[in-house]
């Protein structure tokens, strides 16, 4: 059961062989015996979600159910989620109830899931390896010593130890696609403005984006179906005609043309992780993929522009946390002034602190033209590469991340080292381009490499079915961790 797909589960609870209240205990029995250990969940709430169990079963006794109606499904906490604690990593809102639903939880709760706990997170998804949350980091379950990624790591893990059959991420600069490469699943970052942020508590809104983790394409597919659509009350979601994400899965790829920027195969890439993404290239080229070299000369770019429009955006994000209407005030103080100054130096934690700093400083007087707008400038020759590079190739593929997942503590004192994990993905997210990561072997210490996925605007089903063609003829997405408490 903890290893079947969406779909199968999906015919398990249609059929009535299980009830979605049987499928909500068993996984949260899952999740207290591992999350001790794994530290993948902020908050779990067995009533709240037995309470939703209880109306998917309803609903699918009554003829009412969709596919997904009584699937437990993991939500990372940045969600503001109705009547659960929704924290963002942050010590600052570590007393936050939401009193609304994002729109991604809305869809959720339509199409009848079962939400069945908050994942733990990067504080307010600034990070590569899930150390900066206030409720301290997740352990990676296919080595505890080493980090999951981030900033999604707590729903990366839950997905990979079986704590829950999919969950929901989002994604920055990399952090669906980094957490799900370095704890051996599949997860998408669909195109900017597909996804609604209402109530995903922002961090750079120009470059923030939902999507799932899974363990297959397939399941991602089904995930998207659900979490894709128009929201008015987000300035920046895309009219598009809704689609469904799974029609495409079965479509052969023969003579599909890959293109391998040359500049992810470069310095700075580990040979473990080389060996892992050439492997999976020489099996796309036996399914009848035509494997082109291209470039993207602007890929050393991506790095320092996202590190000055991340934080510029963060900064004054984050400026909304003051004390005053939500989340941590500081019990003792002079002033008004005093008063921000303490309740957001006792409620923010390091790396916050750093990126507002950073980002005051390049939006300031003098220096904006110098750094913010000289980045959106280089943005905009990030972005024309892939235009330019989409005219020779239909896909674009490479490594995830530059290494297999480092150890807790490894990057935690040198921010720069950090930043570099999304090496290959941020350039994605500068684009606005569709980017997904799914499984495709092992490196150093028996740790996962995922295969990085980037395709044109709106090729969402393209990637899929490029992911899910790869899947029905090898098997690195069914490996799972050595998980002895299930
Ligand atoms: N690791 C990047 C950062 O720290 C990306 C995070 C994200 O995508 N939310 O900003």
């Amino acid at each position: 059961m903890f290893n079947s797909s969406l779909n199968q589960l999906s015919t398990l609870l249609a059929t009535k062989q299980v009830s979605s209240i049987e499928l909500t205990r068993d996984f949260l029995r899952n999740i207290k015996n591992l999350n001790k250990e794994y530290n993948a969940f902020i908050t779990v709430n067995e009533e709240m979600s037995l309470d939703q169990a209880r109306i998917a079963d309803a609903m699918i006794a009554s003829g009412e159910g969709s596919p997904l109606t009584g699937i437990p499904i993991a939500h990372k906490d940045i969600f503001c989620t109705k009547g659960w604690l929704t924290t963002c990593g942050s010590k600052m809102l570590s007393n936050f109830i939401s009193p609304y639903d994002a729109h991604v939880i809305e869809l959720f709760n339509k199409a009848g899931t079962v939400n069945i706990g908050k994942t733990n997170m990067d504080e307010f998804a600034m990070g590569s390896s899930n150390e900066t949350s206030f409720y301290g980091p997740v352990k990676n379950p296919w080595d505890i010593l080493s980090v999951p990624g981030g900033s999604s790591g707590g729903s990366a893990c839950a997905v990979a130890a079986r704590m829950a059959p999919a969950a929901t991420g989002t994604d920055t600069g990399g952090s669906i696609r980094q957490p799900a490469s370095l704890c051996g699943v599949s997860g998408i970052k669909p195109t900017y403005g597909l996804v609604s942020r209402y109530g995903m508590i922002a961090f750079a809104s120009s470059l923030d984006q939902g999507g799932p983790i899974a363990k297959s394409a397939a399941d991602l597919a089904l995930m998207l179906n659900v979490m894709v659509g128009f929201d008015a009350r987000d300035s920046t979601s895309l009219q598009y005609e809704n689609e469904d994400y799974t029609r495409e899965l079965k479509r052969p790829i023969e003579g599909l043309r890959i293109g391998l920027p040359k500049e992810y195969f470069a310095e700075g890439l580990s040979d473990d992780v080389s060996r892992a993404v050439d492997g999976a290239v020489a099996e796309y080229s036996k399914l009848g993929a035509k494997i082109i070299e291209v470039s993207l000369p602007n890929t050393k770019l991506s790095i320092p522009v996202y590190y000055v429009l991340a934080p510029a955006e963060a900064s004054s994000n984050l400026s909304r946390f003051d004390g005053v209407r939500y989340g941590h005030r500081s019990e003792e103080y002079n002033n008004l002034d005093d008063m921000y100054l303490k309740s957001r130096s006792q409620g923010f934690g390091a790396e916050v602190k750093r990126r507002i700093l950073i980002g005051t400083y390049v939006l300031s007087h003098g220096y904006y033209d110098a750094y913010y707008i000289k980045a959106q400038k280089l943005r905009r020759l990030i972005a024309q590469d892939f235009t330019e590079v989409f005219k020779q190739c239909d896909v674009i593929m490479g490594p995830t991340s530059p290494s297999v997942a480092f150890s807790l503590g490894e990057k935690n004192n040198d921010p720069l080292q950090m930043y570099l994990s999304d090496a290959y993905t941020a350039a994605a997210s500068l684009a606005g381009l569709p980017g997904m990561s799914i499984p495709v072997g092992f490196g150093k210490k028996n740790r996962p490499v995922g295969l990085h996925i980037i395709g044109n605007y709106f090729a969402e089903a393209k990637i899929l079915n490029i992911a899910h063609q790869f899947q029905q003829v090898t098997d690195w997405h069914t490996k799972m961790p050595d998980i002895k408490k299930l």
